[in-house]
């Protein structure tokens, strides 16, 4: 689009399925400003190189509804899983429908043989470039969406208790206020907290910094989902070796190659993937390595089957010159999906007036404390689609103002210590608010988090800005994490290792300097 406008209806911020699909609910109310801070769509490393299933339709609703809240560990929302399971049925015969006649290879197939579980896949594609797409046709289908790359959310304008507007800086750099009835975040999660994460680097955390700034309450943050098994090379992204490679008979050996899984649990390399991750994390710290690893070993399977039944994982490896047939996978557990976020209720609304969130930003209790793989898109649908009706019926305000922005920031170059200080804080939540933690490393993380403050006070880039993004959600992170005194979902620690739940069956909720636990 040329040039953003002065003022519009409604901002969506975020082009990924969630924003997409509000954009689109939204658009028959007024004009929708959506907007991404990178090229649209953003693939690249959320471009998993496997046969990822995306979409989750179990046939069974019951069943559906019984997995999403045993992963959640006792804190999914009941009436929240009942509606992620019962629309989203309509959302993907919605999206099947939008994308008739454009050739899609989008198909529902049986997982396996023995599950009644139905998976959506694309043919010899990527589930999400292809979801992406046809959310994107649809978009631009539409008159009423104009679609703003390159354009970084820097904060929302309230006025009167409520949002009306935001402050971006545009492709150039160049700072700009934007007037609006209503803003839903859809910005996506905040994996680039950790040292290591499958997440796009674009995953900072924005949404909840801002929103967190503007008043809302944030929920749950404690909940960093980990996955076991994601590629560890130099300069690779850490792409995901997908859990059915274990399940197909994958072996997980340490650095001196011998197996150890039976230790931890009986299924050994089937056991439940936090416990993978724990084990993992374990293996690493005793192999006293400066840069450890374990290895994923599927030497032993047949090797054309290998490469049928795994076919990206195998192309996605073969380009960084690995022949897993013949070569062990160096691996490491990565941060890859934000239980917690911004607090919504059912209708994707926030306790700001005027602002939304809807899609991994959000926190609208779905997953509890631990998300059930493959809800989380049809999360995105789902409430995307919620949020974007409720949006709707936004009072838009009497009179819009359109203010001077306040300082001048530019893109670049980057404020001296900004990359340093997002290692540092990596290191920090990987080393001490990560899969294992402990009460004195979280309260290192608090205090050394609220000692870096100061430094990200006044963001001048953008880079400046994600690194306060990220800084005060991680500080969210650490501090949930330390109020939790027990172990639940996605949270461990070794101080608390087993449930409470007389104290902590409800959700943690950050008010200020205070965090609170409501059922
Ligand atoms: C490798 C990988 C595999 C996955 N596999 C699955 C799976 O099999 N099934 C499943 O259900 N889920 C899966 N997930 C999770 C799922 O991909 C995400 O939860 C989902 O894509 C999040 O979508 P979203 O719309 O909330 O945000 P995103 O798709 O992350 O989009 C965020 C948008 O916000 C924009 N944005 C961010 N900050 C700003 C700002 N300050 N200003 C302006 N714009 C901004 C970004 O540019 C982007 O357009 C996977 C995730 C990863 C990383």
């Amino acid at each position: 689009m040329k040039g953003l406008p002065a003022e519009t209806d409604f901002v969506v911020m975020g082009a990924g399925i969630a924003g997409l699909r509000a954009a689109i609910a939204l658009a028959e109310a007024g004009r929708v400003l959506v907007l991404a801070k990178r090229e649209t769509p953003n693939f690249k490393a959320s471009d998993p190189k496997s046969d990822l299933a995306w979409l989750g339709d179990e046939d069974e609703i019951i069943l559906h509804v019984q997995d999403t809240l045993d992963a959640g560990d006792g804190l999914s929302k009941a009436a929240a899983v009942k509606i992620l399971v019962e629309e989203g049925a309509e959302r993907i015969d919605e999206l099947l429908a939008w994308s008739k006649g454009h050739g899609t290879k989008l198909r529902f197939e049986p997982e396996n043989t023995r599950s009644r579980s139905r998976m959506l896949h694309t043919q010899g594609e990527s589930t999400p470039r292809e979801v992406l797409r046809i959310l994107l046709e649809k978009a631009q289908s539409l008159k009423n969406i104009p679609i703003a790359s390159f354009t970084f959310t820097t904060d929302l304008v309230c006025e009167a208790g409520r949002v009306s507007g935001i402050s971006v800086l545009d492709d150039k750099g160049v700072p700009q206020e934007i007037a609006c009835s209503a803003v839903l975040l859809a910005t996506g999660g905040m994996g680039q907290l950790y040292r290591n994460t499958t997440n796009l680097e674009t995953a900072t955390a924005d949404g909840v910094a801002l929103a967190v700034r503007a008043g809302a309450e944030v929920s749950d943050m404690e909940f960093v989902q980990f996955h076991p098994t994601t590629l560890y090379m130099k300069k690779v992204p850490r792409f995901l070796l997908p859990e059915r490679l274990r399940a197909e008979g994958a072996l997980l050996r340490n650095i001196e190659l011998n197996r150890f899984m039976a230790k931890y649990h009986p299924l050994g390399e089937r056991a439940p993937r936090d416990l993978v991750s724990r084990a993992i994390v374990h293996e690493m710290e005793i192999s006293l390595a400066k840069d450890p690893v374990v290895y994923l070993d599927v030497t032993h399977l047949n090797a054309a089957k290998v490469q049928r039944r795994f076919s990206r994982v195998y192309a996605g490896c073969m380009a960084h010159n690995l022949d897993i047939t013949e070569d062990l996978i160096p691996v490491r557990p990565a941060a890859h999906y934000s239980v917690g976020g911004v607090r919504t209720d059912l209708n994707a609304k926030t306790n700001v007036a005027g602002l939304y969130a809807a899609g991994e930003v959000a926190a609208t209790g779905v997953h509890g404390a631990n998300r059930l793989a493959s809800n989380s898109l049809l999360e995105d649908l789902v409430f995307g689609a919620r949020g974007g009706k409720s949006m709707c019926a936004a009072e838009k305000p009497a009179s819009r103002s359109t203010r001077q922005p306040k300082a001048a920031y530019s893109n670049g170059p980057v404020e001296p210590g900004m990359e340093e200080l997002i290692g540092q804080i990596q290191d920090l939540m990987w080393n001490e608010v990560g899969i294992v933690r402990t009460r004195t490393g979280m309260q290192k993380a608090v205090k050394t988090l609220e000692e870096m403050a100061p430094k990200v006070a006044h963001p001048k880039t953008r880079r400046g800005y994600e690194a306060s993004h990220l800084r005060l959600a991680a500080s969210l992170v650490a501090r949930s994490a330390l109020a939790r005194e027990e172990s639940r979902g996605a949270h461990y620690r070794i101080d608390n290792p087993d449930h409470d739940d007389r104290k902590f069956l409800k959700h943690s909720i950050v008010r200020g300097d205070k965090v609170v636990f409501l059922p």
